[in-house]
């Protein structure tokens, strides 16, 4: 079975369309959340996901753009982003992400937005991914919500490595180590580079892919200019940050 995982799609219909086109028809979709914030196309992008998506997770922003949850802690163009989103969002989106669930775990991984058990943590540094492996058994896990493609190992001493997927990459799963996989995001990367990110995972070969990709990102922000949402969030993703 081939996985094509995305996350943190956050409304942007250009880039989401194109991560679509990268992968295969015949590839199983999953989302880790966020669909929605920051950017222009939410109604459109939980419509695709709703439609193409065997397995998807809650994401923060989901959470706060159907209940305010968690709007407090936002930055204020954050803020600005999820009432407007709150504005658009028509009933259909609305009750497709409020039925989303915080983690699905399978036999070989478990998915969720930012870390396991706590579900909107972000695995940043070393200490964050010890304590995000500590808190399951799972040998693979997939998340999102730092919106920076990257991926931490943990070997049988509880040693932690990590590698950074700026440009892309690939990764062979090694027997006896356990695996956090951020994917990046698709809607927004915050690793330096504009191009987003998403992962392909193909569970028999245990290989995991980082697929960076362009897009119209000028057309993303026209679009935010248009909807009256805060010019930063369309300067940011031209700069990858
Ligand atoms: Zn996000």
């Amino acid at each position: 079975m081939r996985y094509a995982i995305v996350s943190d799609v956050h409304a942007n219909l250009e880039s989401l369309e194109r991560a679509l086109a990268a992968a295969q028809p015949s590839d199983t979709l999953v989302s880790l959340g966020d669909v929605v914030g920051y950017g222009p196309n939410p109604n459109e992008c939980v419509a695709i996901l709703r439609d193409r998506c065997r397995h998807a997770v809650l994401g923060n922003h989901d959470l706060a753009a159907l209940d305010n949850f968690g709007v407090d802690s936002f930055n204020s163009v954050a803020r600005s982003a999820i009432i407007w989103t709150q504005s658009v969002l028509d009933e259909p989106s609305r009750a497709w992400l409020n039925a989303l669930p915080y983690e699905l775990r399978f036999p070989d991984f478990l998915l969720v937005h930012g870390a396991p058990v706590r579900y909107f943590d972000y695995v940043l540094d070393k200490a964050a991914a010890a304590a995000a492996f500590e808190r399951t058994d799972a040998p693979l896990v997939f998340i999102g919500h730092t919106h920076i493609a990257e991926y931490w190992t943990c070997d049988e001493e509880g040693a932690i490595g990590h590698k950074h997927m700026q440009h892309g990459g690939e990764l062979e799963l090694e027997a006896g180590k356990r695996y956090i996989v951020d994917v990046g995001s698709v809607g927004q990367p915050r690793d330096l580079n504009p191009d987003p990110s998403f992962v392909l995972y193909d569970s028999e070969r245990r290989h995991v892919e980082w697929i960076r990709y362009s897009y119209a990102i000028d057309e993303v922000a026209r679009k935010m200019h248009a909807a009256g949402l805060p010019s930063y969030l369309a300067e940011r993703l031209a700069l990858g940050r």
